[in-house]
């Protein structure tokens, strides 16, 4: 479904992306072709005159596409290894950085390595804190010592929240939970954290 996703959300950025960024495209990290792609979304923005919107994640379905790919014996559209994923995502993050002039950077992640290189790279590029050219976010409920520190530092930020009908959100987050291995490192970290806090509070 990825291809009718993307042209449905070009046609959309053309309409709506001419003087400002409104409608943003989801770059999944994660799977190997997708540096390229943001690359060439960028030329095509340039090419008929509107602007790119980039939303980086790293991607939330990497075993259920492994699992699909081999089902149907297709190669997999993911990366060989967590390192990849990272490399891409943070040279994804440079890119963009680089071309604010014509693009706008929403950046979603719980990583605190991505986090501070997007941070220092606009301390370096001179690009302001403030800039809404960029802005970060984190799931709601999750990594708040990400989000916190970063508002407080003047970064632009928010919650992401999934909502809906207590009935479709359950099964949904639990699905979520049971096929993202990555949670459960998160959820470690975050109980770790919160521990710490309620110990700093004498609690
Ligand atoms: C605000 C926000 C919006 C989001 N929106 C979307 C969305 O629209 N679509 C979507 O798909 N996801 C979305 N996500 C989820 C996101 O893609 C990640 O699954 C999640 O944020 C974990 O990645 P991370 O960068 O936060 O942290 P990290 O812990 O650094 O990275 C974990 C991620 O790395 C990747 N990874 C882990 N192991 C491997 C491996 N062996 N090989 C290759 N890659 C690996 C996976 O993508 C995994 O989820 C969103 C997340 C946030 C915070």
């Amino acid at each position: 479904m990825q291809q009718p996703v993307d042209d449905l959300t070009d046609e959309m950025m053309s309409l709506f992306n001419k003087d400002n960024v409104f409608v943003y495209n989801t770059f999944q990290l994660y799977r190997h072709d997708r540096l390229d792609y943001l690359k060439k979304s960028f030329d095509v923005a340039k090419a008929n005159g509107y602007q790119l919107g980039a939303k980086l994640v790293r991607g939330a379905y990497m075993e259920k596409e492994r699992k699909r790919a081999e089902e149907l014996n297709y190669e997999s559209p993911i990366q060989p290894n967590k390192p990849s994923a990272d490399e891409d995502y943070n040279d994804a993050l440079t890119f963009c950085l680089d071309r604010l002039d014509s693009l706008a950077l929403f950046i979603g992640t719980h990583n605190e390595d991505s986090c501070m290189l997007a941070a220092r790279l606009m301390d370096e590029k001179n690009i302001p804190h403030n800039s809404p050219r960029v802005s970060f976010s984190q799931l709601y409920g999750m990594s708040d010592n990400i989000t916190f520190n970063l508002a407080h530092a003047g970064y632009r930020v928010s919650k992401y929240l999934p909502y809906g009908p207590v009935k479709d959100v359950m099964p949904y987050l639990i699905r979520r939970a049971q096929e993202n291995t990555s949670i459960a490192g998160q959820m470690g970290r975050e109980l770790g954290l919160i521990r710490k806090e309620m110990k700093r509070r004498g609690l």
